[in-house]
């Protein structure tokens, strides 16, 4: 980390009330029995029709919800990808199954559809981690610098940034505010921003949130794992800890490692990640093998087990209930998602000029100019 970043960073404290994950794990919904579980997405197949809805699912949601996603026409991804999917789908109704800023970024998309979510206290430490209120003061104290937050905030932190970024992207958009002379105010997620600061080089001031399953990996553990499979590769997701992205193959976002999974001249990988990748992984790659970065062992102090508890909270029977009765309707206030747009529509136009080949960082205004 810089000198500068050193002297700007803000603590934050996960023991906050409001971040405790006891009443996440508490609200985990019971697994239905095989009778339950069809009728329940027979249901669901149906409302999807007669409501003129769409399921967007994210990777790290109960295998259910991303086969359902799936086999209906609807799509299992990142944030990235659901928001796009979300924002250019024809549906009128969009049931995100993931996190509270997931269904504010569908509705900041698509202001005239319906975002139904089955569980509206699925919440994310880097969201609750980075209130509005400190977070603009943050920003006051830093007029000079671009403001780049990731996706997991709220519409609010995001109505307050110039560039919204995914970890699909992030490096790619920093590398390319950065050549046009950018100094950056990164938030929320330390661990994303110390890697991405270590790669382009950037000047950057971080706010100190992290992802509580991220944050969970050991690199010591994670050691003596690859002690014991010396073939397997390593994939790591960029929100975990230096010193186990240090230990990587492939180091990327969600979508880069089920990529790095397919292409890598491998049988077997351990994933530091969500465990709820591996449904994913398991079924795009028959015959190989994925197994758990460690959480656990002599200096754990392990709060996930490398699953979400947020992510869990979603199921069947809050789909079903939220598609029958139209429950859960995600309102944002018109001033602030006008405002956030612009960020995410920068972020998407950016991705979408360095999917098509084209001159992304020319979307990127010099320091100075208008
Ligand atoms: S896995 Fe981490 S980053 Fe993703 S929603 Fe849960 S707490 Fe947030």
């Amino acid at each position: 980390m810089s000198e500068v970043a050193m002297n700007d960073v803000i603590e934050v404290d996960y023991e906050q009330p409001a971040c405790a994950t006891q009443h996440a794990w508490v609200r985990v919904p019971v697994e239905p029995g095989p009778q339950r579980r069809a009728e329940l997405k027979d249901k669901i197949r149906r409302l999807l029709k007669e409501r003129n809805a769409v399921m967007v699912s994210h990777y790290y949601v109960h295998p259910d919800l991303q086969d359902l996603a799936e086999e209906t026409g609807g799509l299992v991804s990142d944030s990235l990808e659901m928001a796009r999917f979300g924002r250019d789908h024809a549906a009128t109704t969009l049931v995100v199954s993931g996190v509270r800023f997931m269904g504010e970024t569908a509705k900041i998309l698509s202001p005239d559809k319906t975002i139904l979510m089955p569980e509206l206290e699925a919440h994310c430490s880097l969201d609750l981690g980075c209130p509005i209120d400190a977070f603009s003061a943050f920003c006051d104290a830093h007029p000079d610098r671009t403001v780049v937050v990731y996706a997991n905030t709220s519409a609010a932190v995001k109505a307050r940034a110039d560039w919204l970024v995914t970890s699909s992207c992030a490096l790619e958009i920093v590398a390319a505010l950065h050549a046009k002379g950018h100094k950056i105010l990164w938030a929320p997620d330390k661990h994303l921003g110390d890697y991405i600061q270590r790669q382009t080089g950037a000047d950057m001031v971080m706010w100190q949130g992290s992802c509580i399953v991220h944050d969970e990996f050991k690199a010591t553990e994670l050691q003596a794992l690859m002690h014991d499979h010396p073939q397997a590769k390593v994939l790591v997701h960029p929100e975990s800890p230096a010193d186990v992205i240090a230990l990587a193959d492939a180091v990327g976002s969600t979508s880069a490692i089920l990529k790095a999974a397919r292409e890598m001249d491998a049988r077997e990988f351990i994933v530091a990640t969500d465990n709820g990748m591996m449904h994913k992984l398991r079924m795009l790659n028959p015959g190989k093998t994925f197994i758990e970065a460690p959480t656990a062992g002599n200096s754990a102090t392990c709060k996930s087990c490398a699953h979400c508890p947020w992510m869990a909270m979603n199921g069947l029977e809050a789909v079903a209930q939220v598609l029958e009765q139209g429950l859960n309707a995600i309102h944002v206030d018109p001033a602030t998602a006008a405002r956030a747009r612009l960020p995410i529509d920068r972020m998407l136009a950016f991705t979408a000029a360095l999917k098509g080949g084209n001159d992304a960082g020319a979307l990127v205004p010099n320091i100075g100019a208008a």
